[in-house]
Order: C-alpha cells, then structure tokens, then sequence
C-alpha cells in the first residue's frame, strides 16, 4: 500500500527540512526547477555510490565510464533522437492549457492502454470519447503536434546550423561511443558492461510531481554487450538484479512492482522491456527504472551513420583445429534508472509519524543508515561540554557524515534529527569526562546504549553496515 501520508506532506517536509529547494526561489523560481540541500546533495551521493559499488564495484564484467554531455549531433541523428524523439503535444483551445495527449487519455481512461497506441491514434480517441481539458472542463483541443525533446543549443561563438548541438537527453549513448575505446584499452571480452552516470536533459512538455519529472535529471544506465542468442537470459539476470538493488535501498516492498511493456507498446528495435515501479501516494504507480532488450540497434545505427566498424571479433577453433575470427555486433541489455526518481521513492516510503507515549509525537524519516544524510549527531547534554562534543565530532567526522546541534532541549534535538533521518545520536554528558563513555540513541528503536568512545567508531560503523 502507498504511503498514507500524503504526497503533499511528504515534499513539504522535504523542503523545509533542507533535501530539496525550489531552484531560483528569490527570484520567482523557474518552473519545475528544483535543488538539493545539504540533505538531498548527500542523499542523492549516497544512493549513486551505491548504484556504483552494485554496478561496478561488485560485478566481475563491469566497468565505469564519466561520458561527456556534448556530444556530435550526428549520434542523435543515428539513434532516431531528432526525428522521433518525440511527445504528442495538445493544447486546450479555450484556456490555452498544454498537455501531452497520452496524459491526458490516462488521467480519464486509466485502464486504456494508451502506452500501445499511434499519435494518430491518440488523437482518434481524444476526438471520439468525452476526454475533457482539467483546467477548463471543456473539450476543444488541437489535433496532437510533435514535439522534440531534446534542448539545442550551439557551440562556439557562431549561432547558425552548423554549430547545433544537444543537450544529451540519455547518458546511454556516451557509452555506446566509446564501446570499442573500452574493449580495447581494458581488454574487455564479452559479456560485459559499461555504466556511466550524470545529467540528462529533455524538454518535457508537463514536468511536474515535484522531483519526479523534471527537465534536467541524472541517470545511472548501464549497456550491457553479450553475444546475439544469449541476450534473454541476461535480461532475466538484469532485471532480477535491478529489483534486488532497489529493494537494497529499502522501500517497502509491497509499494515495488514490475511492469512488462507489451509488445505494442515495445520500441521496434527492442525484443522485451520492464519498468520497475513504484506506488507513490496520490500520484499511483510511476516509473524508477526501465530495462531494456535493445538488441544490436544502437552500434548498427552507429556502425551505419559513422561509416566505422563496431564489431566485436572472437577468436574460436573450428572442426579441423585451425583458428578462425567471426566478427558481429553484440546485443545490449540496457538498465536505466532515474537517480531523482529513486531518491524520490527512498524519502517518499522513509517519512512517517509516530504517536509516542505520554501524547508525544514524532515525524521520523526511516532511511537506511548506509544511505542516510548524516549518519550521526553529536549532542553535548549541556552548553559547558560543547568543547569535548567538538572533539567527538571531529573524530567521527573523519569516518562519518556527522553533525551537532546545541539548541533546545535533548529530547527536541532528537526530534530534529528525527525528521532528517540520522540514525544516531551520541550524547555528550558529564559522566562522559570520568568514563570516557557516551550515549548513543538509535533512532527507529529510540533504545539507547552506553559506548565508550573508543569503540564507537566500529559500534557505529557495524551498525551502519548491518
Ligand atoms: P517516462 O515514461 O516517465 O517519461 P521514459 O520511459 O521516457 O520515462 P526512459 O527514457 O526509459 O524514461 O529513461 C530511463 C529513466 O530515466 C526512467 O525510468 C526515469 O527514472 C528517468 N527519467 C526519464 N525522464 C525523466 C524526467 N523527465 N525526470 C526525471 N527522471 C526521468
């Protein structure tokens, strides 16, 4: 079941408590614009990293890539990105509202499978069923206008043709670029994939759910390359691991499912596709992740465009013993996720709030110590041992995220750290100058534990990793 607070609640509290800002707040913002506080910005670091031990570190066949942005706009003609990269655009003929038609089929046919459907067929359906504007109520729309995605902007100082660029709107293609680079220089035999992260840029025509669809976001895809025939089985395999490092990041697991796309629905290159989804409160299930079969469609399409070979050959011994080479273009299994959407879903299925004994309550976000902001605080009982709480806070901060406060009373600077989910607390009392021990107060149990400080450092760090 989604969460039964309210989507609303949820985002408030995420940007008064500093994980996310309107972007360009002071001077009217800019629509659909958001950043990361202190809050987000480590949030957002810890879930990349841990997209990359998963991806990288820990897999036998992978390896990182940091591809840059910019990229020659003849790869986004090869791939089809600027002549299809396309949304079916309408607008509201009496109040001037814009919409993406396949939005607006869902929002009053959610059980069409509009996803399967031509723009032509989307615009058929609009015209032939009471689909009406959610602005105005009225129905008087224009017929469906594709609209590009992709931002463009130019290089260099002269404006003209010849100097368009794009925005890349998928980190997806810096990997197929440099597929041969990697095979090369790391002498990388199949199957094994290459993974790269950072900002992707498209200009949707209805950003909006707070973080979830915005123009500028980050992706972590990874292309997998394996040889033609064996390309299911590691879509199986990629899935499943998918799914298991979502699960890793701690969200309910009842508000996760996969969705296998119809063959409709499939793009014409691609032999099986499933998003993993999410039940966001009011917004329903939406997409964090997409996996993809995408078969040897993007190197041909390179292959072609770039006139360079980018096959892969392997050396085998035939029936009568002699060495032969065959060379082919592999097939890519495709993982990509959207790291603003699973940061979305781990502090969406964190937040809660808790009645607690003597009419108390608490608002606490339950993310995964590993994964947490700030792993600990450090609070001096009183003002007069902030000295000694510094010195702890130093110590812990060579190891931890750590971070203190000094005002109000214990219980309410638990609270707070509550409400940005650090999961620990250590106090500083005046016992702790004749023991050398603190309190450490653990955040979902609220038990507390006396650690002397030379141990705390592993008590933490078992805890963190447990
Ligand atoms: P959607 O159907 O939601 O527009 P998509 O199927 O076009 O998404 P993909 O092209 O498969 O998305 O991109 C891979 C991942 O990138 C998505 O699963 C999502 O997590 C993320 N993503 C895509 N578009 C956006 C966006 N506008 N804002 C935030 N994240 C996005």
């Amino acid at each position: 079941m989604a969460s039964k607070f309210s989507f609303d609640e949820i985002t408030n509290h995420l940007t008064l408590t500093g994980f996310v800002f309107p972007g360009s707040q002071i001077y009217g913002g800019l629509s659909n614009t958001w950043d990361y506080g202190p809050l987000g910005a480590e949030l957002k670091r810890n879930i990349r990293d841990a997209w990359w031990k998963k991806f990288v570190q820990e897999s036998p066949t992978n390896v990182g890539l940091d591809a840059a942005i910019l990229m020659n706009p003849k790869v986004w003609e090869a791939t089809g990105h600027v002549s299809t990269f396309n949304d079916p655009m309408v607008d509201c003929r009496a109040c001037k509202s814009r919409y993406r038609a396949d939005e607006l089929i869902k929002k009053e046919f959610p059980n069409v499978d509009v996803d399967a459907m031509s723009f032509q067929e989307m615009d058929d359906f609009i015209a032939n069923h009471d689909v009406k504007c959610p602005t105005c109520g009225q129905k008087n729309f224009t017929t469906i206008r594709k609209f590009n995605m992709m931002f463009k902007t130019h290089i260099g100082v002269t404006e003209d043709d010849s100097s368009v660029v794009y925005l890349r709107p998928e980190t997806a293609q810096g990997v197929f670029m440099n597929f041969k680079n990697v095979a090369r220089a790391c002498r990388k035999k199949l199957p094994f994939g290459i993974c790269n992260t950072g900002k992707s840029f498209r200009n949707e025509i209805t950003p909006g759910n707070f973080t979830f669809r915005t123009r500028e976001f980050d992706q972590c895809e990874m292309e997998f390359f394996c040889q033609p025939g064996t390309d299911l089985e590691w879509f199986e395999h990629w899935k499943k691991a998918c799914l298991d490092f979502v699960e890793s990041l701690g969200p309910k697991a009842e508000n996760l499912r996969f969705r296998d796309h119809e063959k409709a629905e499939l793009a014409f290159y691609s032999k099986a596709t499933t998003d993993v989804e999410y039940d966001f409160p009011n917004l329903g299930w939406g997409e964090i992740l997409g996996v993809a079969d995408r078969t040897d469609y993007d190197l041909r399409r390179h292959q072609e465009y770039s006139h360079q070979d980018l096959t892969y050959s392997e050396t085998y011994i035939d029936q009568n013993g002699k060495t032969q080479v065959k060379s082919y273009l592999p097939y890519v299994i495709e993982p990509s996720m959207g790291l603003d959407r699973l940061m979305l879903m781990v502090m969406v299925d964190a937040y809660d709030k808790e009645e607690l004994e003597g009419g108390d309550s608490r608002v606490v976000m339950h993310i995964k110590p590993a994964l947490a902001p700030y792993k600990v605080a450090v609070l001096p009982l009183q003002k007069k041992l902030v000295e000694q709480s510094d010195e702890l806070l130093a110590k812990l901060s060579k190891e931890f995220m750590a971070t203190t406060d000094v005002t109000g009373s214990i219980g309410k600077r638990y609270r707070r750290q509550d409400e940005i989910g650090t999961p620990y607390c250590v106090t500083v009392d005046f016992d702790t100058l004749t023991d050398h021990s603190v309190t450490v107060r653990d955040r979902d149990t609220m038990k507390q534990d006396r650690v002397a400080i030379d141990s705390l450092v592993d008590y933490l760090k078992a805890k963190i990793a447990a």
